[in-house]
């Protein structure tokens, strides 16, 4: 069907559907070089998320070819009476239905049908950055790198998410504490704002805008390219877990080995994360396939007795020629730890496989039937200071001894995070992310149903705010504006809205996080 036809088509679904009166001739002015798309399966598509918990249908999903397009349809909405909404999607790996939208389109930014003008991710090998489409999944960026000896420096666990959906959140793994979140690595972007307007941002050019859309949680525009920092790639990376039985140690040696951020490259560890086993059972998880399913590790035999184990994982890149030291670097690091001395498992693989590790587990869940399910995610920022009674009222206390995924828990250093961006941290220099990544299964196990895990998440936070924890939750979910205000805090809610105010004052984008009341109620 011709764009034209499809976009009268929208509009009375629209007039229809919702009710609204827009003027047409707004939107059938509207040429794009993409496909905009009424299809049922590409409306059912952007209509779910991983979280399986929210359902949204748009009136249409637009197939973008260039940012051009994605600058006519938003300047489109923005130009009409009564308020269209606007919602990129990634690669739709949001909880809470953040990417969707029921009175407006949805530009599926990673979904590569239509022509794509953008190409691929181009790199600069002298200036060691990388030029990639906002749609674009990291995996691909990487590949592209990698062709040139070259490698992004910061990373998430699991590369199928797109660029502009990373960097509308933080983008956090193991090497956080060293390089900072990925919003911390970019050089440049551009964005299509909430007026329609592409302009290309940096901290020298639209500062403002810049630092609006890192972390900004799609608030303020649609970044259709990023200019990311690289680093020589690593080829190989040695790949290290050890095990504790007390919390205290177990934190300490993390923050010491983050403390080492400033050191020579041979003298701190390239990756510093870490989990919690409440489990009796294998310690294996379905993040990685780290332990050999033949020989499987059992928490037993470390003389718990039922309780909570915590397991330390770091990595130490290195290349094929400096192999020789490598022993002799991880075994000077490992020395000052004082995690149970028979519980080091160590293997040794590729770069890419190292990065690409939690794909393997998808896929092994995927056949199983596993992978769509509901996934009732519950992820905190945990000051420092309050982390052991954190230990102590969670993990051993209201998780119990089941927790239907894995947990995981390590610390990162402020100083390493950007201020003037829109994430919100705890106030201390060293904070944990608690990753609470359950999987809800319709087993006939109660603790296993959706409803236990949300209350259980509900019951987590109720603890933290009769404790004191001053937590922040990442890539947060609220559903009132009170709720956002006291996430921001009164200081950076200020910033937050005159930011909204200054690049989306129709409120027309990324309605899906519930932080602004759209024009058309309906939205949400
Ligand atoms: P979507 O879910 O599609 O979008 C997320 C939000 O960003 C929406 O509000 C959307 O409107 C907006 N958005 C999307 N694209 C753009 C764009 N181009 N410009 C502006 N706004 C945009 N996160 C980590 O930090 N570290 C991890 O290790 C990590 N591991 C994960 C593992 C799995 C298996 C999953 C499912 C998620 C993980 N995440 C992790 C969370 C992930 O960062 C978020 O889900 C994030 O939203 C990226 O997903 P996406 O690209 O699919 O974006």
């Amino acid at each position: 069907m011709a764009p034209k036809l499809l976009l009268t088509f929208v509009i009375y679904r629209l007039i229809s559907t919702v009710g609204l009166t827009l003027d047409p001739t707004d939107l059938l002015r509207l040429e794009v070089d993409g496909h905009l798309s009424v299809d049922p399966s590409d409306v059912k598509t952007a209509s779910v998320d991983f979280g399986m918990m929210n359902r949204a249908e748009p009136l249409a999903v637009l197939h973008p070819s260039s940012a051009e397009d994605v600058a006519r349809l938003v300047g489109a909405a923005y130009g009409s009476a009564h308020g269209l909404s606007v919602s990129a999607r990634g690669h739709g790996h949001s909880i809470n239905g953040q990417a969707q939208t029921s009175s407006g389109v949805v530009i599926e930014m990673s979904a590569s049908k239509g022509v794509r003008q953008w190409g691929l991710p181009r790199v600069s090998e002298q200036s060691r950055y990388v030029d990639a489409w906002g749609g674009e999944l990291w995996i691909d960026v990487l590949k592209t790198t990698l062709e040139h000896g070259l490698a992004p420096k910061s990373w998430t666990d699991y590369l199928y998410l797109s660029v502009g959906g990373t960097l509308s959140n933080a983008g956090i793994s193991g090497q956080a504490f060293n390089h900072g979140p990925q919003i911390s690595n970019v050089y440049e972007l551009d964005v299509v704002t909430g007026k329609g307007e592409l302009l290309t941002c940096s901290e020298e050019q639209n500062s403002e805008l810049f630092h609006a859309v890192l972390g900004g949680l799609g608030q303020f525009g649609i970044i259709t390219r990023a200019r990311i920092g690289l680093e020589p790639a690593p080829q190989r990376v040695r790949w290290i877990r050890v095990l504790y039985s007390n919390f205290s140690t177990f934190t300490k040696d993390q923050e010491y080995l983050i403390s080492l951020h400033g050191q020579p490259p041979n003298q701190k560890f390239d990756y510093v994360e870490g989990f919690v086993i409440v489990d009796e059972g294998l310690i294996n998880n379905w993040r990685s396939s780290f332990f050999s399913p033949r020989n499987p590790v059992k928490i037993s035999s470390f003389g718990t007795n039922g309780g909570v184990l915590y397991c330390l994982e770091i990595t130490k890149n290195y290349h094929e020629s400096t192999a020789d030291t490598i022993d002799q670097d991880v075994e000077a690091l490992l020395k000052r730890l004082d995690f149970i001395p028979s519980s080091v498992f160590t293997t040794d693989l590729p770069y890419v496989d190292f990065l690409d590790r939690v794909h393997k587990a998808e896929l092994k869940l995927r056949s199983k039937g596993l992978w769509d399910v509901p996934h009732p995610w519950l992820n905190l920022f945990v000051p420092r200071s309050r982390i052991a009674d954190f230990d102590e009222g969670v993990f051993k206390g209201i998780l119990g001894n089941k927790t239907s995924g894995p947990i995981l828990i390590y610390p990162m250093n402020k100083n390493k995070w950007d201020d003037r961006t829109s994430v919100v941290t705890p106030e201390e220099d060293v904070f944990y992310l608690v990753a609470l990544l359950r999987s809800a299964l319709d087993s006939g196990d109660e603790a296993q149903s959706l409803e236990y895990l949300s209350n259980q998440n509900r019951q987590i936070l109720r603890f933290c705010d009769d404790a004191g924890i001053k937590v922040k939750q990442y890539l947060p979910h609220y559903t009132t504006q009170e709720d956002w205000v006291d996430h921001f805090g009164d200081d950076k809610w200020t910033l937050f809205s005159k930011r909204k105010m200054d690049f989306d004052p129709r409120r027309i984008l990324a309605t899906g996080q519930r932080i602004f009341k759209p024009m058309a109620a309906s939205a949400w």
